[in-house]
């Protein structure tokens, strides 16, 4: 295991049974914790209240970590700013782990994989600005929630419509193009 801000040595812990520690820390947030459209961002900061509490087997790791999300909104594109907490709870055996369980090595605890399972996990599939949002319109591509009275009235065909801007140039009568 490479150490790393996510490595806590359990050296001080101990392996007596009902020892326990706690934790405070903020380490950085590796990378490419999250899903396509919404994560936390890289070397973000991390805070996690942590408690280990050795117990026959290995170390019991229970705690919380608060992390800030950055995504896009499925909808209407718009960024997305978020704060999520996530309970983290797993054991760390001292040996013999299988394949679905996670082991000690050494002293040497790697939080990384429960923290990336607990993030994923409670992340939204379909990120939405807000649960509301009316999305682009599919004329125009303006974002409907800034501009909910937003109409084209008769869908024009946009080769009509350049058309009919050459040949009548006073009317003022422009066809809505993209807003911001
Ligand atoms: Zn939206
Ligand atoms: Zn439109």
């Amino acid at each position: 295991m490479r150490p790393g801000p996510l490595v806590i040595d359990t050296h001080e812990l101990g392996r007596r049974p009902g020892t326990e520690r706690t934790y405070d820390l903020t380490v950085p947030a590796p990378a490419e914790l999250g899903v396509d459209l919404i994560g936390v961002p890289e070397g973000s900061d991390i805070a996690i209240e942590l408690r280990l509490e050795a117990v026959m087997d290995g170390v019991l790791a229970t705690g919380t970590a608060s992390v800030h999300l950055v995504g896009e909104c499925v909808r209407c594109l718009t960024e997305i700013q978020d704060d999520l907490v996530v309970d983290v709870q797993e054991l760390y055996l001292y040996a013999d782990a299988s394949e679905e369980e996670l082991q000690l090595e050494g002293d040497l605890l790697d939080l990384e994989p429960v923290l990336r399972d607990a993030v994923v996990l409670a992340l939204p599939i379909n990120p939405v600005c807000d649960p509301e949002c009316p999305g682009l319109c599919p004329e125009c591509g303006a974002r409907l929630a800034d501009d909910p009275d937003h109409t084209h009235g008769e869908a024009i065909d946009p080769r009509w419509a350049a058309l009919s801007q050459m040949t009548d140039p006073e009317s003022g009568d422009t066809p809505d193009g993209p807003k911001e």
